[in-house]
């Protein structure tokens, strides 16, 4: 059966992960950030292929992803738990050596109870107020910080895709006051765009996620993923005549008209069927008409000599930020909504 083809260039986040690691000194290690699922493209394949061009670090959100990339990892690279330690997790941060960054009093005193000797990581607030120690809560969690074994300071930055927001300064200042009380600790500030703002905002370890898969902000990055639709049928509309819910497209002369299998469903927005998506034949592009809907996309095929098999709507013309952006919405929402009825396939070139 014809089947929508989801393919991953694991050469390409190699070499994303390794030009983001070069933008960065020698004395500054490059992690990787692979939460729900490396992005949506699948862990197993995507930690092996970092693990194998040079990470040593990762970060996932919670704690059951961390123990599913224990397993697919190995014992050695360090695994940090970014929503911290959330009550339950004790067994499963100490069974699969997970270092939770700790991001409220309460978890640092679970922390010192439970697990003491245990690694863990300090998550501060330097401005976003979404998660992480005030300096208050720093104070007040003092002799319990004392007992537990914390080996990394790290914040995160709320506007790191605008560079010349002043809100990067002023979170780096709040950030470099609060590890001068801890000198000991490694520090980490940047994730993808905070690595693009320059060496001040480097510090011990950097953290990127998006950019290792070719999106925004990081525009040198090499595109990821491809993905091939199947086109089941076509047909002639006549002038006049109007395609998919709605009758919001108007065939203004004959065309033909190419009914592809896949839709909302498979993570295809709807709001991204506005009229600035083309699907690919080769390198020919093809306007998406009508409406997107549950399983089905319809695309203006008029002037192919043939209608391959199948069109692409992610590729080397299109990306994912393209889509995104047709959508109103960011390449991550994108990336982590592509659903899982598509057979995924890995590619790797020669390196
Ligand atoms: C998601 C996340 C990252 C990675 O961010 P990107 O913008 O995808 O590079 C880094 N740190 C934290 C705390 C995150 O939540």
């Amino acid at each position: 059966m014809a089947r929508a083809k989801l393919t991953v260039d694991l050469t390409a986040i190699r070499r994303n992960w390794r030009a983001l690691d070069a933008l960065s000194g020698c004395d500054t290690e490059t992690a990787a950030v692979l939460k729900a699922n490396s992005y949506g493209l699948g862990i197993t394949r995507t930690a092996p292929a970092l693990a194998a061009e040079g990470a040593k670090t990762f970060f996932v959100a919670l704690a059951d992803e961390g123990a599913e990339l224990r397993e697919i990892l190995g014992i050695k690279p360090k695994i940090y738990i970014l929503s911290g330690l959330l009550p339950g997790d004790e067994k499963l941060c100490r069974d699969y050596d997970l270092t939770p960054c700790l991001n409220s009093v309460d978890q640092i005193r679970r922390m010192a109870a439970a697990i003491p000797g245990h690694t863990s990581a300090l998550q501060i607030d330097s401005g976003m107020n979404r998660l992480g120690l005030e300096p208050a809560d720093l104070t007040e969690a003092t002799d319990h910080i004392a007992k537990i074994r914390a080996d990394l300071l790290l914040s995160h930055l709320a506007c790191a895709d605008e560079p010349s927001h002043p809100q990067n300064r002023s979170q780096l200042q709040v950030f470099k006051t609060v590890a001068r009380d801890f000198p000991d600790l490694r520090r980490s500030l940047a994730a993808t765009g905070g690595i693009l703002l320059g060496s001040d905002f480097h510090h011990n370890l950097t953290r990127p996620g998006i950019g290792l898969f070719g999106g925004a902000p990081f525009s040198d990055g090499l595109p990821v993923v491809s993905l091939s639709l199947p086109v089941i049928q076509v047909r002639e509309v006549e002038e006049g005549e109007s395609v998919g819910y709605g009758a919001t497209w108007t065939a203004p002369e004959t065309r033909q008209v190419a009914t592809i299998s896949a839709g909302y469903a498979d993570g295809l927005l709807r709001t991204a069927g506005n009229g600035q998506v083309s699907l690919y034949a080769g390198d020919t592009p093809c306007p998406m008409v009508g409406r997107i809907s549950m399983d089905l996309i319809t695309v203006d095929v008029t002037g192919l000599e043939t209608v391959p098999s199948h069109l692409e709507i992610l590729n080397e013309h299109q990306t994912v930020d393209d889509l995104a952006n047709a959508a109103g919405t960011i390449g991550y929402e994108f990336l982590t909504s592509l659903g899982d009825r598509y057979e995924r396939n890995y590619k790797e070139s020669q390196q």
